[in-house]
């Protein structure tokens, strides 16, 4: 496994250090403080080389010439792509509306857009308002109407950002978009990923987008994406498995989603919950430590929640380090945002 090397070595620095403390102490209780430590690396520690990819996450290669990746969701709807990114137009008879413009890549969405059709850009829809997904708007020229959530325009108007123009229309619940016989439909759902995310489906192609929320063949990006209310990111996830799309576009990775990436995506959250309560619920505060450290909670519960973040990662480990992409990346990572939310929500 690649990360056993770096374990070896991580193990080999706390035995120094641990080594040091013992001398001071003469205790040895703090001779191995974390037994067990998983052979993914974890956080902080660089390795020489990540887990491969697995064929399943890869997606259509982006032409290097161009810089982008044009995919054809059917009836005027496309998603534009650097396999990084993602975002969408919809050519309708009189214009093109546009959700979403990464900073990566949105100075060629105008040529994308070219690709298909030589109408102008009239409406702009924010799917939320952070600034890699919307903050290359102003690249698209024009003066188009921008259309999002209320919390985005709460959200947008804090951060006074000119890359990042006020909406012009705002909703609550819906909001549906009807040009020239072109649908969409926005809706929200509450904070699953931050307030005012939303929900954009496409009824005549069958397509939802939702970014940031399905990471379709890979791991979600850190701390599920750091999502702000944990459990509102899991029951997000169930709700788009429900829904009858039949290509998702979650915002990231190399491809568009099926229903079945997301089925995988909520098995690995069910099962890093269950390994992360397992974690809690077997392990006891304070052992290992240094009795000098006694009078400090914080480095109780440091250590405490090392050895819980420990437990999980080896409990998910063998099932999921070659089903998904980058779990060695974000392995710890998500055990740590699991126990938390365990512990506090
Ligand atoms: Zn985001």
């Amino acid at each position: 496994m690649p990360g056993r090397t770096t374990s070896h070595r991580w193990a080999a620095r706390t035995l120094f250090i641990a080594g040091v403390l013992a001398t001071i102490t003469q205790a040895d209780t703090v001779a191995e403080p974390y037994p067990d430590m998983p052979s993914i690396a974890p956080i902080g520690e660089r390795i020489g080389k990540y887990i491969d990819i697995p064929p399943a996450a890869r997606g259509p290669a982006v032409d290097p010439a161009k810089g982008y990746r044009l995919q054809d969701l059917g009836d005027g709807l496309y998603m534009v792509t650097d396999n990084i990114y993602q975002s969408m137009f919809l050519v309708y008879d009189q214009g093109v509306v546009v959700v979403d413009a990464p900073p990566n890549y949105a100075s060629l969405i105008p040529r994308a857009i070219a690709e298909v059709s030589r109408q102008p850009v009239t409406h702009v829809i924010y799917s939320h308002s952070h600034v890699d997904h919307i903050g290359g708007v102003t690249a698209l020229g024009g003066k188009p109407v921008i259309i999002a959530q209320q919390e985005t325009l709460r959200l947008l108007k804090r951060a006074a950002d000119s890359n990042r123009p006020l909406p012009g229309i705002t909703f609550v619940d819906r909001y549906t978009l009807r040009l020239g016989g072109k649908v969409l439909e926005l809706s929200y759902h509450g904070d699953g990923h931050e307030p005012g995310n939303i929900f954009i489906y496409a009824p005549q192609q069958r397509v939802l987008m939702v970014i940031d929320i399905v990471f379709p063949g890979w791991m979600p990006w850190r701390r599920f994406a750091v999502a702000h209310d944990v459990p509102g990111y899991f029951e997000q996830v169930e709700l788009i498995r429900g829904l009858p799309w039949t290509t998702l576009v979650g915002g990231h990775v190399a491809r568009t989603g099926t229903h079945a990436d997301v089925d995988l995506q909520s098995e690995f959250m069910r099962d890093i919950k269950q390994a992360a309560a397992t974690a809690l619920a077997n392990t006891r505060p304070g052992v290992g430590m240094n009795p000098l450290d006694a009078g400090n909670p914080w480095a109780g519960y440091d250590n405490y929640i090392d050895r819980v973040a420990a437990d999980c990662v080896n409990a998910i480990t063998a099932k999921w380090s070659k089903l998904l992409a980058a779990f060695d990346v974000y392995a710890w990572d998500q055990c740590y945002s699991m126990e938390q939310s365990l512990r506090i929500d």
